[in-house]
């Protein structure tokens, strides 16, 4: 029996797949790293738990297995406290206690029936890698999107090359079975597969780099945040968007817009080329002739020539001198006006126009923190809008002489580890002692205000963290207290923040 708040907790999963990557540098749960169905990672387990509460799915061979390979590590709690505020360590548990305690008492455990396609499957695969168990299928079932509700697949399975992709395509097709491909995650009900088969491409995890030649060679299990991590090792950049999402679907799909898409482009800019399967089955090449154009413009919805197994993506070179300013801005128009101005110079590596719930939900740690913060940006200080940019000593310059007002990283780092005290009275006071006619942010990006500002908010990793939960503070004192974390660089390369978004579900 789950309990009903667990079941709660459980179903307001943000099928944010944050906990599938190593993004907080705690290390990567280890059920999830070593067995790759989304059923083993904390996402997926998540979903069990609400099957199990609701009697959808019986326990099974493989639920058992689930839940044995759980080691109660509790990184998971961290890892989605920091993107959403919910605690799953409770629902991990109360799962591995309620199959064990199921087992124990002699109960049965359900085998599910092979059947032609999965004996197939499984000869391409291997036994373990294709699978109708309902406690792996339920895990690709539905996402958080509203529009198409619980879709059971028949089967998932898991490649591990081009040459397995090829021989299933050529299963289902010969047996009439209807497939879609999988990256990390699912939103709006993109890839279902209702009483189909489910190629969920994590076991594909090759990156190779060539420096000499400024490209990445990347498989469809690798995720953003991997490749920019090596990537980063090596000196370099890649443009990439959610950390969690994998390149190959990304770049295949929406084309990947990021900050710093304003000087490395979209689309086909971000590869040199890519490798596919197709439909029935035979692999091609981008850059071959014939091969379709995938960003071509057109008015009719195009089918898709296949499933991507390996893409070229560009690497760039990352300077030593580079930073981050924010220009803040009273009203949408001129802050758009001032980004374009920028784009059309071809000045900065990154340039995007946020507003102050983006700001303020990114990098505050809680829902309320955030409210707050974003009420004192555009209050307090008078920020509707502001324009972000990135770029290389160079680049800033000229962002500096082209207006007098600039948020700095080290403001920047002041505000956000400040960020308890901007809800005090303190600094209420400070600003509404310095309204005048014109937007209160002009006089306080000023230098001079540095220090004041520095004593009214008294920033540290320390206070930043009285603002999580009491047990998890320990943790974010040392998080915050590692610079890169606070770096605007570093953060849009690695957005580790922007799925803060979804902490609202
Ligand atoms: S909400 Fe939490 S458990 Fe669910 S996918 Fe995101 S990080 Fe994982
Ligand atoms: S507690 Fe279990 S589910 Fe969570 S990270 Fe550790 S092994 Fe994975």
């Amino acid at each position: 029996m789950i309990p009903k708040e667990i079941s709660k907790i459980a179903s307001h999963c943000r099928h944010c797949a944050m906990c599938k990557i190593d993004f907080l540098q705690t290390g990567l749960c280890s059920a999830g790293a070593q067995n790759h169905f989304v059923s083993y990672y904390p996402m997926g387990r998540m979903d069990i738990v609400h099957a199990l509460a609701e009697s959808q799915i019986p326990v099974t061979e493989r639920l058992v297995d689930i839940a044995e390979a759980c080691t109660l590590c509790g990184l998971c709690d961290k890892q989605c406290y920091f993107v959403t505020e919910l605690r799953p360590m409770n629902v991990m548990e109360i799962l591995k206690e309620t199959v064990i305690a199921h087992v124990k008492a002699g109960k049965k455990i359900v085998r599910p029936e092979s059947d032609l396609v999965l004996d197939r499957l499984r000869e391409v695969v291997g036994e373990r890698w294709a699978t109708n168990d309902p406690a792996i299928l339920t895990c690709y079932a539905h996402d958080t999107g509203i529009f198409t509700g619980v879709q059971t697949p028949n089967y998932v399975t898991m490649p591990l090359s081009r040459e397995d992709v090829s021989s299933i395509i050529k299963i289902c097709n010969k047996h009439q079975v209807s497939y879609v491909v999988r990256g990390n995650g699912s939103t709006e009900g993109l890839v279902y597969a209702r009483d189909g088969l489910v190629i969920d491409m994590g076991r594909m995890k090759g990156i190779v780099l060539d420096k000499a030649k400024w490209f990445a060679s990347v498989e469809p299990g690798v995720s953003a945040f991997e490749l920019q991590k090596e990537a980063a090792k090596n000196g370099l950049r890649v443009n990439v968007a959610e950390p969690e999402a994998l390149v190959c679907a990304n770049l295949m799909t929406t084309g990947i817009i990021s900050t710093f898409s304003a000087s490395y482009g979209v689309g086909a800019s971000n590869y040199v080329n890519a490798e596919f399967v197709s439909l029935d089955g035979e692999s091609f090449h981008l850059n071959e002739r014939g091969a379709p154009n995938l960003y071509a413009c057109q008015t009719e919805q195009m089918p898709s020539p296949g499933i991507c197994t390996r893409a070229d993506v560009k690497v760039y070179a990352k300077m030593d001198d580079e930073d981050g300013i924010l220009i803040p801005f009273s009203g949408f128009r001129d802050a758009l006006v001032f980004a374009r101005e920028l784009g059309q110079r071809r000045i900065g590596i990154g340039v995007t126009v946020l507003n102050p719930e983006y700001m303020a939900t990114f990098v505050a740690p809680t829902r309320v923190l955030g409210e707050c913060i974003k009420r004192s940006f555009t209050e307090d200080l008078g920020i509707e809008y502001a324009v972000l940019v990135l770029g290389d000593r160079y680049a800033l310059q000229t962002v500096r002489s082209m207006t007098d007002h600039v948020i700095d990283s080290q403001l920047m780092r002041t505000l956000v580890l400040g960020m308890p005290n901007m809800a005090g009275e303190e600094w209420r006071d400070l600003l509404s002692g310095l309204k005048g006619n014109r937007p209160t942010y002009e006089i306080m990006v000023k230098p001079e205000m540095q220090p004041l500002i520095e004593t009214v908010l008294n920033p540290s990793p320390e206070l930043f963290a009285q603002a999580v939960a009491p047990d998890l503070k320990e943790f974010f004192v040392k998080l915050y207290a590692r610079p890169e974390i606070t770096n605007l660089i570093w953060l849009n390369m690695f957005r580790i923040v922007s799925p803060r978004m979804g902490r609202r579900k």
